[in-house]
């Protein structure tokens, strides 16, 4: 038996594992006790990886060789790595010839490492000349990075997991983490043991899991979020608990944002939030008065037509009581995905460059051109997701590259979406399985590696940076994400820089050699930037086991907490307070769609199940996917526990059982996001077949961040006709 370090592919907490191999089988897995996001511990997803590399439905599903159809709904036939790459070369060459690169766009994955997005990140913007570049990490985190860049200076965290330790007030909002961050949340049950003085607030919608520890809990309503932070720092500045030398000596702009929030007031909050002004005093000074207060968010504050201002919220209350910088202390967002934050860390999104640079600024596109050898870097926007697919639906981009993730099933309002993968006039799947949702769009089918297969980097929450490891061989004719966009981009400058030295001089014959030369340049860029990393090379991750950023050259090991010394990364050193009124959801209840329809994660399952539904022991916590209503909302319409009903938005209906529930409050309504074609059928408004939660939400988004609103869609819930 063979024992392989890696990391789990699954959320954002980034624990470390131990694969067990034996030639080309992965036998089992356990946690890493040296790994310090987990110390040894796994969830069930994670403890069960080896089982969903074993599981006999995953070799079914897996797809293991190039697959070209002739014609859309045409079978896939196999079709050779070169022919395969060759073709998609003209294609894309052809495209951009007749109609501009702009006329070609990719759509990537938090999913894959840093490696991959920082090669599809250069083939777009480097090679091709485009922006089209974004990812499915902007359905999960842009309001995080926008929040953070418009008042800390950079989109860096400060905080750290250690943090749960030292924290006397812990303020989860829009954030389920008992169920999206299992491991993490065991470190704050052990913390919380520890210390009995520790405060819990949870703010939420529905009565999560995590509300369970909550010595305060506040179900305000969906999307009130930037109205209950304006009215917790309306008390603080009336009651004196915000802290003035802090505010004085390192911030700027809090004369607007005291302005904006003083008609705040307990009353109007109260009314608007849907909670009693007594609790929302008690947080205010929870919050303000601790020791050491700690938020963590996710979801509920990015997936939002005001993510931005959610999280700018947010942070002014740390920033207005000097809860950042120390231990215990900061706005902690965490992230969805294993590797969302190494994909903005090499700027994988179409507003964003290398290490943190902004396209919107000539000297960082200057800066990332020199990098790359390349004459300049467009400074045309890219399309971000949403608007990205818009464009292919209106027949403005006309190829689509698709990486690692499933924009059939997971982008909202998918009727836009799936028209246009099938307007689309050439698309590229590139894929570990098969059976996506968005591989039946395909064009052409390009097998990649996956979770033990693979070799990289990925970087968590806290900023930690761990190796990913391959335990067993690439199967049957996979290629690694990174290396197949480098074979491409080989292809492609044949027809688009004939004879010019090659941009990708990396070797794809010697796997780790490859990824480390792609790693190497990447923390090349880094060189100056807040992230930067230069002394931070794989023989160190070897020796000195996973790191966080910054680690420049010069150091041994990576900064624990950022922003200790009250100096941020802005041009007068002094973070900005950033003033936002609330604004309502963009798709209110009304009388025709009377429910607040949210959608969320189960403990067990993972994004679209390609992975975890290939094993019936994940499904003994939830079996089949159901929209949850308040018992009193089911009495009201004589619905039983299990009756099919029709949710049914502007965008579209699915059938789907219905069970009671109360977490959630009346006129709300709840389901998992997880749930495909196989489970969930429907029909879009227009009669096309569609299927999942996502017939119903919206793509209004952030204007900001462009994040969709994933967390509200007004729907209304009908009993089906039985047969
Ligand atoms: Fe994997 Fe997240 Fe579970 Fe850790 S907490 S084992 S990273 S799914």
């Amino acid at each position: 038996m063979t024992e392989t370090k890696s990391t789990c592919p699954y959320c954002g907490v980034g624990c470390g594992v131990i694969i067990e191999s034996q030639g080309p089988q992965i036998t089992g897995v356990r946690g890493d006790p040296t790994h310090p996001a987990n110390f040894g511990r796994l969830c069930t997803k994670g403890s069960t990886l080896h089982l969903t590399a074993a599981s006999p439905v995953t070799q079914q599903t897996r797809l293991l060789h190039p697959l070209h159809r002739s014609q859309r709904g045409a079978a896939a036939q196999p079709i050779a790595w070169d022919a395969a790459l060759g073709m998609a070369a003209q294609r894309f060459a052809g495209t951009i010839a007749q109609h501009g690169p702009d006329a070609v766009g990719f759509y990537v994955s938090g999913q894959l490492l840093t490696e991959d997005y920082y090669i599809f990140n250069k083939l777009a913007k480097g090679l091709i000349g485009t922006n089209n570049i974004d990812t499915n990490s902007r359905l999960c985190m842009s309001s995080a990075v926008a929040g953070y860049k418009a008042t800390l200076g950079a989109d860096a965290p400060p905080a750290c997991y250690d943090d749960v330790k030292h924290a006397q007030c812990l303020f989860f909002v829009g954030s389920n983490a008992a169920w999206a961050h299992p491991i993490l949340f065991r470190r704050i049950e052990d913390a919380r043991a520890a210390n009995p003085g520790m405060k819990v607030i949870v703010a939420d919608p529905r009565r999560t899991d995590t509300a369970g520890m909550a010595d305060l809990f506040l179900p305000i309503e969906p999307g009130s979020d930037v109205m209950l932070f304006n009215g917790m720092l309306h008390l603080m500045l009336r009651e004196g608990w915000v802290d003035a030398d802090y505010i004085g000596a390192h911030t700027t702009g809090f004369e607007a944002l005291k302005a904006l929030v003083a008609d705040c007031t307990p009353e109007r909050v109260s009314a608007v939030c849907g909670i009693p002004a007594a609790d929302l005093a008690t947080a205010a000074q929870w919050f303000a008065t601790s020791k050491a207060t700690l938020s963590l968010y996710c979801q509920g504050l990015n997936q939002s037509s005001s993510g931005t201002a959610k999280n700018a919220a947010l942070i002014n209350l740390h920033l207005a009581t000097a809860q950042i910088g120390k231990p215990g202390a900061g706005p902690f967002s965490l992230t969805g995905q294993p590797n969302a934050m190494g994909g903005r860390e090499v700027g994988g999104l179409a507003n964003l460059l290398s290490a943190h640079r902004d396209l919107a600024n000539p000297a960082h596109r200057a800066e990332v051109a020199a990098l790359w050898g390349v004459a300049d870097v467009p400074a045309r926007p890219g399309k971000t997701a949403v608007e990205m697919f818009q464009a292919a639906a209106d027949g403005e981009i006309r190829a689509l590259w698709i990486a690692c993730t499933n924009p059939a099933q997971s982008m909202p309002d998918q009727a836009t979406v799936r028209r246009a993968l099938e307007r689309a006039e050439f698309v590229v799947v590139q894929e570990a399985f098969a059976t996506t949702a968005t591989a039946q769009y395909a064009d052409l089918l390009l097998p990649a590696t996956t979770w033990g297969e693979k070799v990289g980097t990925v970087t968590n929450s806290e900023r930690r940076i761990s190796r990913v490891r391959s335990a067993v061989p690439a199967p049957g004719q996979t290629r690694h994400d990174w290396a197949i966009a480098v074979q491409f981009a080989h292809q492609l400058e044949a027809h688009l820089r004939p004879g010019a030295p090659s941009l990708f001089p990396y070797s794809t014959e010697d796997a780790d050699a490859g990824a480390e030369a792609v790693w190497n340049e990447h923390r090349e860029s880094t060189r100056d930037r807040d992230l930067d990393i230069t002394g931070l090379s794989w023989t160190l991750l070897e020796a000195n086991g996973p790191q966080q950023w910054p680690l420049p050259e010069g150091a041994s090991t990576g900064k624990v907490r950022l922003y200790e010394d009250g100096i941020y990364p802005t041009a007068d050193g002094r973070a900005r307070f950033a003033a936002h009124a609330w604004q309502p959801v963009a798709e209110p209840r009304e009388s025709r769609y009377p429910f607040a329809l949210t959608t969320g994660r189960l403990r067990d399952q993972w994004h679209g199940m390609s992975r975890t539904g290939t094993l019936g022991r994940l499904f003994g916590h939830v079996a089949e996917p159901s929209v949850q209503m308040h018992p009193d909302d089911m009495a009201q319409r004589q619905l039983q526990g299990g009756d099919l009903v029709h949710v049914t938005s502007k965008r579209g209906s699915i059938v789907v059982p219905v069970q009671a529930d109360t977490t959630i409050g009346r006129s709300q309504a709840f389901m998992a996001m997880h749930w495909g074609s196989e489970y969930l059928s429907g029909q879009s408004s227009t009669g096309g077949r569609l299927s999942g939660v996502n017939a119903l939400t919206t793509s209004a988004y952030c204007p900001t961040s462009k994040q969709p609103e994933l967390k509200h869609a007004a729907v209304k819930i009908l009993k089906a006709e039985m047969p």
